[in-house]
């Protein structure tokens, strides 16, 4: 590390996975580092997240490696099956990738654990504060998420494309001995994610093909009811699961396009902020968290500010539209219909049992990526 940080003054916007590991990595490069969040404490919605080694890199060279183990589950595998419950395929994690770990975590833990060390480094958090227009600072982190204000300053408004997708999301109770892996039950016009979470929680998250329009964002409830209606033909395990469920949250899923413009020199978007993704790579906190390290990285070895920002923007576009691009294109494929579903899982099916090496190795290019490696 150099020291082109040391004693600057950052001003980060939200307190999120992104705007969180933006300012660890910052202070421990010795930064001054502010972080504003409109909400009135540190706290989580109740939901769980994948982490693939790509990210997990980055929490490992923050030195919070051994923390994060010991709050998650590791994930051996993620197996696919039809809505009936019936084997698709299944990408062996544990087999395919040894020497990587994808870990199953309640996001509460994980903000819990990045705000301590983002304190523990020096970093000021600052609650309720509401940012409507952009700090005069120097150096402004936008790292505000979905509506962010420093993208609508940089880009204008824009309109986001609703995907006629509605997700619920609920947490359950969890079997003790239930293995650590994800299962995706796909059927005609919906399909269903479930991992444990450690500490005795199963994460839920279910999502159908609506025509209605529902409202973007992550805090409406709903009542439980309407999620076990919408999936009453699933089989295996997914009728227990239902049945525990006594709250859920539902919301639209959008379509928004990578940002236009990421920075001016001044101002600089990362994560959900820059480009919010569908989810179903399960990638947008591993990206929020690439972005944090590459953009400290930039900023470490480069003086001047306007080049260091126009090259976290150069090393980060491409990667960051080509994974949005994978989520979207995982839309579709999980709930296929007719004929078309049936070719899909027959050639799943095939491919899982004579080259499942092959099936995970498509997403090399992804968990393969080692942003700590990546010269700024
Ligand atoms: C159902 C679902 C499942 C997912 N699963 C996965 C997964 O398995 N793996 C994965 O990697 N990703 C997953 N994601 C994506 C991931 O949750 C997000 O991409 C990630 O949280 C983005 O982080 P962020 O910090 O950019 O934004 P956010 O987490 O949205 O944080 C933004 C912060 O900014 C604050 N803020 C916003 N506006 C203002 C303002 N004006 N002033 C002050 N503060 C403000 C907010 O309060 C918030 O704290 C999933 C997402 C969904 C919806």
């Amino acid at each position: 590390m150099s020291s082109a940080l040391k004693g600057r003054s950052v001003t980060i916007t939200g307190a999120g996975v992104a705007g969180l590991t933006a300012a660890i990595a910052l202070a421990q490069r010795s930064a001054r580092v502010t972080v504003l969040e409109r909400a009135t404490a540190i706290r989580e919605v109740g939901a769980g997240l994948q982490l693939s080694p790509n990210a997990i890199r980055v929490i490992d060279a923050l030195g919070l490696g051994a923390e994060l183990r010991r709050i998650s589950l590791r994930s051996r595998a993620v197996r696919l099956r039809d809505a009936s419950g019936r084997p698709v395929a299944t990408l062996d994690l544990l087999r395919h990738r040894p020497n990587d770990d994808f870990r199953l975590i309640h996001r509460a833990r994980l903000i819990e654990l990045l705000a301590k060390a983002a304190r523990a480094a020096g970093a000021e958090i600052r609650l309720n504060q509401m940012v409507e227009t952009p700090p005069e600072d120097a150096l402004v982190i936008g790292a505000d998420g979905l509506r962010s204000v420093i993208r609508t300053a940089l880009n204008g408004r824009e309109v986001p494309f609703f995907t006629h997708q509605t997700a619920w999301r609920a947490v359950i109770p969890d079997h003790a001995d239930s293995r650590p892996e994800a299962q995706v039950f796909m059927g005609p016009g919906r399909h269903l994610v479930s991992y444990p979470l450690a500490g005795g929680l199963r994460n839920l998250v279910a999502v159908q093909e609506r025509h209605e329009w529902q409202q973007e964002g992550w805090s409406q409830p709903d009542d439980p009811a309407n999620l076990r209606s919408a999936f009453a033909g699933f089989g295996g395990p997914v009728p227990e699961w239902l049945d525990a469920v006594t709250e859920t949250h539902i919301w639209g899923l959008f379509r928004h396009e990578v940002a236009g413009c990421w920075q001016d020199g001044r101002m600089v978007l990362i994560g959900d902020a820059a480009h919010p993704t569908l989810p179903f790579m399960a990638q947008g906190a591993a990206m929020a968290i690439e972005d944090a390290w590459i953009l400290a990285a930039c900023l470490d070895s480069m003086p001047d500010q306007t080049s260091a920002l126009a090259r976290f923007e150069t090393l980060r576009r491409s990667r960051a539209a080509r994974i949005v691009a994978a989520a979207n294109a995982n839309a579709r494929n999980y709930h296929l219909t007719g004929p078309l579903r049936l070719a899909a899982h027959t050639a799943l099916r095939l491919a899982s049992r004579f080259a499942p090496g092959r099936l995970l190795g498509r997403f090399d290019w992804l968990y393969d990526y080692d942003p700590v490696a990546v010269t700024p």
